[in-house]
């Protein structure tokens, strides 16, 4: 049987894409998303737009990782159809069983799958920022999602992004960087070597320019994956004073 993770919120506008990935990375093999039908929102938000369009972007980074797209699906149905949303769920089921297994039907291994998924999902805070304009688009016709992000674009975001890595061998642990960075992604303290949280890190670059020169702890990296971070018991800084 495989396994679909179904994402349940008061609306689905509130479904963020680090859901998805990590229901992914979690042994997922699809995500189903069923929101209020469309024009029927019952707040002047429209949430289901919203998902609608983060729903496209998801789809195209899954076509970027090599993942089968139509293992994320979003449905409208009201609270009155009750039939078919079993339809739904037991058509959803028969395609999922059909790509099989996560990965398996993408000829992906599964330390590439777990590398992949890490991947998107170190980046997704930064494409919401990047992406924050087109993510508030809205259009009555359907078709139009279908052109909204590019590969092009999607390509760029992965091969153009840097990500930061603190040098655990150069970090002084001086928290000027832990300061600098507006999202608190940044753990550390006196004493102790800073690690970057790649999963909350925008990518803003503020602790880049932030870390001293004489230091120069703080990696950009390209088109590279980052290393995993230094384990917690590894992170105190042993300071040799000097006699005399
Ligand atoms: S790049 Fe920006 S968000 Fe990421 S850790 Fe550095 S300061 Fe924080
Ligand atoms: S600014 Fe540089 S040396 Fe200071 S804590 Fe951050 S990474 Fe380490």
């Amino acid at each position: 049987m495989p396994y679909i993770r179904i994402i349940r919120l008061m609306c689905t506008g509130r479904v963020d894409p680090a859901f998805i990935f990590r229901a992914f990375a979690n042994g997922q093999d699809g995500v189903f998303i069923g929101g209020c039908l469309l024009g029927e929102c019952h707040y002047i938000t429209e949430g289901n737009y919203d998902a609608l369009n983060m729903v496209h972007l998801c789809k195209r980074l899954m076509e970027h990782i090599g993942l089968d797209p139509r293992r994320l699906r979003i449905e409208w149905i009201s609270a009155a159809e009750g039939i078919k949303f079993a339809e739904i769920m037991d058509d959803f089921g028969k395609e999922l069983k059909e790509l099989g297994p996560l990965g398996e039907s993408e000829g992906l291994d599964t330390d590439e799958l777990r590398s992949k998924l890490d991947e998107v999902k170190g980046l997704i805070p930064y494409i919401k920022i990047q992406k924050r304009e087109k993510l508030e688009m809205r259009f009555k016709n359907l078709e139009d999602y279908n052109d909204l992000y590019t590969r092009d674009e999607i390509e760029k975001l992965f091969t153009e992004t840097a990500s930061f890595y603190i040098d655990p061998e150069k970090c002084q642990a001086c928290m000027i960087c832990g300061k600098r960075c507006p999202v608190e992604a940044i753990s550390g303290a006196k004493n102790k070597i800073h690690v970057i949280d790649q999963e909350a890190c925008i990518k803003c670059g503020s602790c880049y320019e932030a870390c001293p020169p004489r230091f120069g702890a703080i990696d950009k990296l390209c088109g590279e994956p980052v290393p995993p971070p230094i384990p917690e018991e590894q992170r105190m800084r042993v300071r040799v004073r000097s006699r005399g």
